[in-house]
């Protein structure tokens, strides 16, 4: 008879099967299959009790029958009804409170023999209790009553409460065997339920420590998307920005320019005979001028100004608000002092010059083209004239 889960389930459907819904038998709670064996053992002991109880009692035949069916054939009744209902714990909640009036009847029907008696109550007390709470004590308490009044109804109200001692041993007997085995049922359910949640706890722990991975592996994809993206605009000599990156970002500072009315320049350089450096001193040497220029770029850039390879040895300073009076002014500066740098490499001091062409917005033209042939006009003139100088 005892210990249910919290509360009744309403049955779901199965369909891990495709479509085939599962039988009421194949939803049977173990809670009914559990009940449905302790209380055919619990009647059986009960009917043995009232067997010795005859001994010294006479039991009248009606009473004989009603006990028969009740002790033998009424466990087997309710676990038919159980099993065909469409929700068997529901039902069998409903079987424990029919116990309760039946087993008062019989009390009643015997005259209320004291160990039969405790025993019975407190047997059905117990199991209600286990599985409804305080409610199933009072559910118990008023269906026992009913039952003893319906009983003492058909047969008469007696009260002989004596019992002989063999009665008396079985019903103590009986009773410590189901009270035991409910404490068995009930300390294997906590023992299931503390595993489980337990296993619950750790899966919890599992999912955070995969959580908190997934977010690694989320921070280390950004970060290698930005390390992509930088890659995507830098050179990889120099670090400085590539041709594409000012490609676009002169487009979008002429537009500001014009939008702004605002001067912008463009500062096309070129290392003179650098051809020479990397037949002279190795291609190493020809990086480390390379290397050298682009850091002395990077001090010079404002902020906003774009420093860029142009590609080989070719650079460009992309200067918006500048003017071309002032560009010209800060291309002398940044030719001059890279010509007196010197530059280590190794026991050598490796020197170098730049050629400079300027072309400035509006003076030069206004599209990104415009500006670009007028560099590369000034820088070649700049070359022709001998090297080493600007020109606009
Ligand atoms: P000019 O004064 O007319 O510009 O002469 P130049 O020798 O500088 O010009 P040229 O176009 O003949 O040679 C450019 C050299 O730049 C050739 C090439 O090997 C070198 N170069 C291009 N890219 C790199 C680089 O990344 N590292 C090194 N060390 N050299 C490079
Ligand atoms: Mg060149
Ligand atoms: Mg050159």
């Amino acid at each position: 008879m005892p210990i249910a889960p919290p509360s009744p389930r309403a049955p779901v459907p199965d369909t891990r099967d495709g479509d085939r819904p599962e039988t009421p038998a194949q939803r049977l709670s173990w809670v009914v299959r559990m009940h449905y064996r302790m209380r055919t053992a619990a009647f059986g002991m009960l009917f043995l009790a009232v067997c010795l109880h005859a001994r010294v009692e006479t039991v009248r035949i009606d009473v004989w029958l009603f006990l028969g069916l009740l002790l033998i054939a009424y466990p087997h009744l309710q676990f038919r009804r159980a099993q065909r209902s469409s929700a068997p714990l529901d039902t069998e909640m409903h079987n424990l409170s029919a116990d309760s009036l039946l087993l008062g009847i019989s009390a009643a029907a015997l005259g209320f023999p004291l160990w039969i008696t405790f025993s019975t109550l407190l047997g059905t007390l117990s199991n209600n209790t286990a599985n409804k709470g305080w409610p199933g004590v009072a559910e118990t308490l008023l269906a026992f009553s009913t039952g003893a009044l319906l009983g003492g109804t058909v047969w008469g109200f007696r009260l002989v409460p004596g019992n002989d001692l063999p009665t008396t041993l079985l019903c103590i007997v009986c009773l410590t065997a189901y009270l035991v085995a409910m404490g068995h049922i009930a300390f294997t359910r906590i023992q299931r339920l503390r595993d489980t949640r337990e296993a619950l706890q750790q899966r919890e722990r599992d999912l955070m420590a995969a959580n908190a991975a997934l977010q690694r592996n989320l921070l280390e994809i950004d970060a290698l998307q930005e390390q992509l993206r930088e890659q995507a605009i830098r050179d990889p000599l120099t670090g400085l920005y590539n041709r594409r990156y000012l490609d676009a970002t002169l487009e979008r500072e002429l537009a500001r320019s014009q939008r702004d009315g605002q001067p912008l320049a463009l500062i096309l350089m070129d290392l003179d005979h650098f051809k020479r450096v990397n037949d002279t001193y190795g291609h190493q040497a020809g990086d480390e001028v390379l290397l050298q220029l682009a850091r002395l770029l990077t001090d010079m850039a404002r902020v906003g100004d774009v420093a860029s390879r142009h590609g080989g040895e070719e650079f460009l300073l992309l200067m918006p608000t500048m003017s071309l009076a002032t560009a010209r002014e800060r291309a002398e500066a940044l030719r001059h002092t890279f010509g007196a740098m010197e530059i280590p490499f190794g026991n050598l001091k490796l020197r170098a010059t730049l050629s400079i062409g300027i072309a400035a917005c509006p003076d030069h033209g206004t599209t990104a083209e415009d500006l670009f042939r007028h560099a590369d006009r000034a820088l070649y003139q700049a070359k022709h004239e001998g090297r080493n100088r600007v020109a606009s």
